[in-house]
């Protein structure tokens, strides 16, 4: 009999984008009580839920619960019950980060979540072979993610052994293998078939890479998306390229479908609304994120439209109308916009490898590298000087309560992404320290 106080295991990966799933964190808390999962729920988790749906798929021995586990990482009664009763019994706090509830506002009920698993070979035999521990991001059960970005490489879904695919959660369920044939599901570079390589440049690279920093941000306890955010820019994008008709007709989506859109009664599928942002060259930051563009400002008429006989090549295959890039290239010069992107950005959103446009166009590219590093340099000056800014007050406030504004004291109090070590922010601690006539007692 296990007692009813778990260990505290604290989830992994939180705020990188790869943070475990819900499904995952069970196994790992079975494997860490030496019991399996079957058992942890059954004589456990169960009993305290006492919720139907899980007692009577526990004492018939039946899987109906077990069919449906994948809804453990996703938003519904389900994940919230899981959440509530581990953080309960492990003392852990962030657990609803282990599944999409912050995200449930601007997510679909069905077509969000994986069933079974996906995985990436190259990740697990990584981690293993560095004595990490085996877990499952919460990203690889996201059904529009079907890459590894660190390895370049297609998930794979089928166990190599027994060719079956893996449910999401099982009694015997253990992270990194197959719950049907044990077998391990890492492996090497050498073993692997090279061509499911991925590009950078292909949408499968921009949806994983945006749906990885919406899972980042989820991890911040004060983001919150709004259906509302995701309407303004829909219904902005819509406006842009003409109306619903010629939305329609450009984007390839049925004109039901962009009216309801328009209105605000529907929202898309994840991956539906990524490819949307992919053909316009938006970011998932600048939608809900700290890098919020407003939509309905003046800034909004640089977002950049692809034509609608571009979107189709960069979809599906690889040539080129220079034509179009020379003007898309011109586009990103004549903007007055405050931000200006890098050949590199540039060349994914047109969804182009940078060499080749270096090639075709050289000049446009050297004018649009120079705006970009005088960007660059313009962004950083305004960041250290907010920086500056923040160390003054943080000492004024310690000079206040009679507390030395210590480095340790003054980095505890200001945003992580803020360190005295930085040449300018260390001038600015000195100098604030001189001005008031107190010595330096140390750090
Ligand atoms: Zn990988
Ligand atoms: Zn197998």
């Amino acid at each position: 009999m296990i007692s009813p106080r778990l260990y505290t295991l604290p989830p992994l990966g939180l705020y990188t984008g790869l943070g475990e799933s819900q499904t995952s964190f069970l196994s790992r808390l079975a494997e860490a009580h030496s019991v399996s999962v079957g058992t942890l729920i059954g004589k456990v988790i169960a009993p305290i839920l006492g919720k139907t749906y899980l007692t009577n798929s526990s004492e018939a021995g039946g899987s109906g619960f077990y069919g449906n586990g994948f809804e453990l990482n996703g938003f519904g009664i389900v994940s919230e019950d899981f959440a509530r009763v581990l953080s309960k019994l492990t003392g852990c706090n962030t657990l609803r980060n282990l599944s999409l509830l912050p995200l449930h506002d601007i997510l679909t009920n069905r077509g969000t979540l994986r069933q079974t698993k996906a995985w990436c070979p190259m990740c697990f035999e990584e981690w293993k072979s560095s004595n990490k521990d085996i877990y499952e991001p919460l990203l690889w059960s996201i059904k529009a993610v079907n890459i590894c970005r660190t390895h370049g490489i297609t998930l794979k879904t089928q166990c190599p052994q027994c060719e079956k695919e893996i449910p999401m959660l099982s009694r015997k369920s253990r992270n990194g293998f197959c719950s049907f044939c044990g077998c391990w599901l890492g492996s090497t570079e050498l073993e692997l078939d090279r061509e499911t390589t991925v590009g950078q440049a292909s949408l499968d690279y921009f949806i994983a890479k945006n749906i990885e920093e919406l899972l980042e941000m989820k991890d911040n306890p004060g983001f919150r998306p709004s259906v509302e955010e995701m309407y303004i820019f829909l219904k902005a994008i819509i406006d842009k390229a003409g109306g619903r008709v010629a939305f329609s007709k450009k984007f390839n989506v049925p004109l039901t479908t962009a009216r309801y859109w328009y209105e605000g009664r529907h929202i898309p599928f994840l991956r539906t609304f990524l490819e949307i942002c992919y053909m316009v060259g938006i970011d998932i930051r600048e939608i809900f994120g700290v890098n919020k563009i407003d939509l309905n400002s003046a800034s909004y008429d640089n977002v950049y439209i692809l034509p609608e006989k571009h979107i189709k090549v960069s979809l599906v295959k690889r040539s080129y109308d220079w034509n179009i890039i020379e003007n898309i290239l011109r586009s990103f010069i004549s903007n007055d916009d405050t931000t200006y992107p890098s050949v590199h950005e540039v060349a994914m959103k047109i969804g182009c490898d940078k060499k080749l446009l270096y090639r075709h166009f050289p000049n446009l590219c050297k004018e649009i590298a120079k705006k970009h590093s005088a960007f660059v340099h313009a962004q950083k000056i305004k960041r250290i000087d907010e920086g500056c800014q923040r160390i003054n007050e943080v000492i004024k406030v310690l000079y206040d309560s009679g507390i030395y504004p210590s480095r340790r004291k003054i980095e505890s109090l200001l945003p992580p992404n803020i360190l005295l070590r930085e040449k300018a922010y260390q001038k600015a601690w000195k100098e604030s320290i001189r001005n008031s006539g107190l010595t330096n007692q140390g750090e």
